[in-house]
Order: structure tokens, then C-alpha cells, then sequence
């Protein structure tokens, strides 16, 4: 897991290694989100990472009270737009990703018939 996660800091890297692991386990590798389990499979240790709940583009703090653990794809919904709070930006990715799915389930639906 360590050697996953160290992988993927190195690219990306706006907390140490570090610090993005304690960030993990104190969230217990899930998404803060939308629950993804990175303990529950290989691809989903790969797709976890640390999200800044205020972006560092907006000044967002390397706080541990400002870092939350994330899934990439909850990641790239939230993007850098701003929020009020952690709950404030959990309610849009949640939607977000209801709307994506209803999308896609409809697009599904559509191809079956053919
Ligand atoms: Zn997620």
C-alpha cells in the first residue's frame, strides 16, 4: 500500500508522503466522498490520494484539519472551485456523481435496445 501510494506522490506531490499517509489511515483509506474503500482492491488503493477540502489555489492550508482522503474521481469532480466547508463540497460531488450516474444508466439502457 505504502509503495502504491508512494508512486503516486511523487508525481503529484502537494503533501510528503509522510503526511499523506497519516491523512489515509486516519481516514481509514476511504474516500471522504463517496466512500470508495482503498483497502478493498489493488485499483482502489491505486485511485486513492489527499484531497485539500480549500483548494491550495485558494490558499488552502496543508492542515490536517484541511486534508481529507480522496479518491481521484471525487477529486477531479470537486475540482477548484470553492466551497463553504467539507460538507458544502461532499454535497456537490454526491450529486455530481447521481447526475453522472443517471447519464450513464440511461446511455446503457439505450444501447441495450439496439
Ligand atoms: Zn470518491
Amino acid at each position: 500500500m505504502s509503495s502504491i501510494f508512494h508512486a503516486f506522490t511523487l508525481t503529484a506531490a502537494p503533501v510528503s508522503l509522510e503526511e499523506g499517509l497519516k491523512i489515509l489511515e486516519r481516514d481509514n483509506h476511504r474516500c471522504q466522498y463517496c466512500g470508495l474503500d482503498g483497502n478493498a482492491s489493488f485499483e482502489n488503493a491505486l485511485a486513492m490520494s489527499v484531497d485539500f477540502v480549500m483548494p491550495r489555489a485558494r490558499k488552502g492550508k496543508k492542515d490536517p484539519a484541511n486534508l481529507v482522503a480522496c479518491c481521484r474521481t471525487c477529486n477531479l469532480i470537486k475540482g477548484t472551485r470553492v466551497y463553504k466547508n467539507f460538507e458544502d463540497a461532499k454535497a456537490f460531488v454526491l450529486s455530481r456523481r447521481a447526475q453522472l450516474r443517471k447519464n450513464w444508466e440511461a446511455k446503457q439502457k439505450a444501447t441495450a435496445k439496439v
